[in-house]
């Protein structure tokens, strides 16, 4: 209750993971066992089951700060409320824009209570099936922010290039921009060299799982759809094959040690 007699609500930032319930935690699945409200793109409210006294609120809006205000609405009017994001809601999702709209709203919303829970992140998920790509240092780049223009993303490759980091690309590629990968591997191609190992993730967890094992040189960009993950190599990650299964492709944690 506030102080005023009036129920007082509460928002959850959910992370669902990347698919399978397995790879839920038992802290979201909590708390989508107690809200009332549910919101969040149709696909990630849809891995939700039903019950009863759920009210289930799924946009195909793609302006995530005018779901993030809706969802703060319904908090600020005593809903139990859950924002829900696949993977991690802290990585290229929902928590930002819940942040954002909480910057920018009515003063009131400051005091409620919110509490933003991890998940388990494509990356991981993705970085889990392959061996240990991302055991060096890695950065994550998101090829799809409207906001941010292809020179921001390509000052970013070639940084990420330049520091020998591991890339970890997200929403690689969408039926609206199906060439941004093409050129990031045009553009990568001229500054790493062609054997470094190329992975592409997709689905991971769900039906149509499929990986892809490759080198920058002969990777086909056009593999990579709005679910895959695709992670390109430093000079230091390589591929340990295994007789029988997929080769591991593995970054090490430091230098030189091991070889
Ligand atoms: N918050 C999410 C990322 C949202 S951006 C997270 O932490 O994972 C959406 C992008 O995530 C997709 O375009 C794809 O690049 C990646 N992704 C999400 N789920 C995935 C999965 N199961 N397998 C491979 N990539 C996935």
């Amino acid at each position: 209750m506030n102080d005023d007699g009036s129920r007082a609500g509460k928002l959850y930032v959910i992370g669902l993971g990347p698919g399978p319930a397995c790879w839920l935690t038992p802290e979201a699945s909590d708390a989508l066992a107690e809200v009332t409200d549910l919101v969040g793109y149709f696909s990630y409210v849809e891995r939700v089951a039903p019950r009863e006294g759920l009210k289930v609120h799924g946009s195909d809006n793609r302006v995530e700060i005018d779901r993030s205000r809706h969802a703060l609405e319904l908090a600020a009017a005593g809903k139990i409320v859950g924002v829900v994001s696949g993977g991690d809601p802290g990585v290229f999702a929902m928590a930002a824009a819940v942040l954002e709209a909480l910057e920018n709203g009515p003063e009131a919303w400051r005091s409620l209570d919110i509490e933003i829970m991890p998940g388990v992140s494509a990356m991981q998920a993705a970085a889990a099936r392959i061996g240990a790509p991302l055991g060096g240092d890695f950065c994550a780049i998101s090829l799809s922010d409207n906001l941010k223009p292809w020179s921001i993303i390509a000052r970013r490759l070639e940084a990420a290039s330049a520091g020998d980091f591991v890339v970890a690309l997200y929403n690689p590629a969408s039926r609206a921009r199906p060439m941004q990968i093409h050129d990031a591997f045009a553009l990568l191609r001229g500054l790493r060299p062609l054997s470094t190992p190329v992975a592409f993730a997709r689905a991971v967890g769900r039906p149509g799982e499929r990986i892809v094992l490759t080198t920058l040189g002969e990777a086909d960009p056009g593999l990579a759809d709005m679910s895959t993950l695709v992670i390109i190599g430093a000079t230091t990650t390589r591929l340990i094959a295994r007789p029988g299964h997929r080769p591991f492709m593995l970054t090490p944690r430091g230098y030189g040690a091991g070889r």
